[in-house]
């Protein structure tokens, strides 16, 4: 009998229940918390809808706090606590899983309020203590981070002796039809997209101006895109964990109209993380800017179009070079219909939802801190084909330059 605890009520965490509870079988328990209860509950009374076996509750908690987090944890006892609030809890709730010996998964690295800057560093300085206490860290299961690595370890397991290339290819061809929005936290969103650019190659970490490396590239069942070289957390780990690895990059496609808006919002200040006075009180203009845009949550029912994300390899297969790429495409409409969301939320709350699965059957498992492609590839990838993400293969993929 496995007893998950979520923590996060938004977008991706709305998904992630839903699948839990169409996951039943595994899912015997689950408890939504979150700081503001009331989004617990309208999400439980829309999963009670489903007719599921889960038993649903929900709870109120502040992840900034580890002891609230730890009281939570010691009264539920669950199996296995699944982040989906922010970043800037990961370590809050990986101190409370350290202290009631408890299983971790989350989808994103940490990242500190006051910096718009992410890395492992914080999360991998974990290792010794997760190890001593017998308890596994799942890092970065959602799509990309998530998938992106699966990928990668599969085709590392199966299809080549050894990688040289990795190009992560995200694309959205979706539209929600407003002038400007985010699939996802706004506030994670634009620091990610308006920091600088940065990639792996031959050893070291390579530079670059914030959306400075632009690609055209033609995306099967989404046509002609423009993309941007962006940094990426899972450059990181798996920069450090395909051994042999030459070059590694991440491309995003953003449209005009997005950018431009991004643009003057950056020109007049909107997007700084730098608190400012207003109205008598400390405001940080980005968060404020949040707060005006629309919810990544409520996109569900005007995004139409698909996404397709993926990694394009590069390497040697018994003794000749091969070329492989393994992506997934996903409708926003037909996420919508099935879970209430749009595909971005969809594409990362699946994934959370398997390597919960795997982390609770026993599949999955180990004592340490431990990023996805660490983990056996084989039982998530045939998940992906079950729970609503399957993948395709292409053996001679166009390739970026
Ligand atoms: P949302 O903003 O929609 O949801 C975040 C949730 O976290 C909200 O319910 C929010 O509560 C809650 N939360 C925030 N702060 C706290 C706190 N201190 N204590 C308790 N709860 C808190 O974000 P998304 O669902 O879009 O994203 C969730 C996570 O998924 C993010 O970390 C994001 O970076 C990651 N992500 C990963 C992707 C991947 O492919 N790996 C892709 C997309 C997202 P409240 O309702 O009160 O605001």
């Amino acid at each position: 009998m496995s007893r998950a605890l979520m923590i996060g009520a938004g977008g991706v965490a709305s998904v992630a229940a839903h699948k839990c509870c169409q996951n039943d079988g595994v899912f015997k328990e689950l408890m939504i918390a979150s700081r503001t209860k009331l989004r617990c509950d309208d999400l439980a009374a829309k999963l009670a809808k489903m007719g599921t076996k889960t038993v649903v509750t929900t709870a109120q908690v502040d992840a900034d706090n580890t002891q609230e987090l730890i009281a939570l944890i010691e009264s539920y006892k669950p199996d296995l606590v699944i982040n989906l609030a922010l970043p800037y809890q990961d370590l809050t709730i990986m101190d409370a899983c350290l202290a009631t010996k408890t299983n971790y998964l989350d989808t994103a690295n940490y990242e500190p309020k006051e910096t718009a800057k992410f890395e492992y560093k914080w999360q991998w300085a974990y290792q010794e203590r997760f190890k001593e206490a017998g308890i596994t860290a799942i890092l970065g299961c959602g799509f990309d981070p998530g998938v992106t690595g699966i990928f990668s370890a599969y085709a590392l397991k199966h299809h080549f002796d050894e990688i040289h290339y990795i190009d992560i290819l995200d694309a959205n061809g979706g539209d929600h039809g407003y002038p400007f929005a985010t699939n996802f936290n706004p506030e994670i969103n634009i620091r990610e997209i308006t920091s600088n650019g940065r990639y792996w190659e031959n050893g070291e970490w390579i530079e670059t101006a914030p959306l400075e490396i632009k690609r055209e590239y033609n995306f099967k069942e989404i046509g002609d895109k423009d993309m941007y070289l962006l940094y990426h957390e899972e450059l990181e780990s798996l920069a450090k964990n395909i051994t042999g690895i030459k070059r590694i990059r991440f491309f995003m496609t953003f449209g005009e109209k997005y950018l431009t808006h991004l643009r003057v919002l950056e020109n007049v200040g909107m997007t700084s993380i730098e608190p400012i006075q207003f109205g008598g009180q400390e405001i940080i203009p980005l968060q404020f800017l949040q707060a005006i845009l629309p919810d990544p949550a409520s996109l569900g029912p005007r995004t139409v179009g698909k996404t397709n994300i993926g990694c394009i390899f590069q390497g040697i297969k018994d003794g000749k070079p091969k070329t492989y790429y393994l992506y997934n495409i996903c409708d926003h409409q037909e996420c919508y219909r099935e879970v209430g969301s749009q595909a971005i939320s969809y594409t990362t709350g699946v994934p959370a939802m398997i390597g919960a699965m795997l982390l609770l059957d026993g599949r999955w498992g180990g004592a340490g801190v431990f990023n996805v492609e660490e983990m056996n590839p084989d039982p998530f990838m045939d998940a992906l084909n079950v729970w609503g993400l399957p993948w395709k293969e292409d053996f001679s993929p166009v390739l970026v330059d």
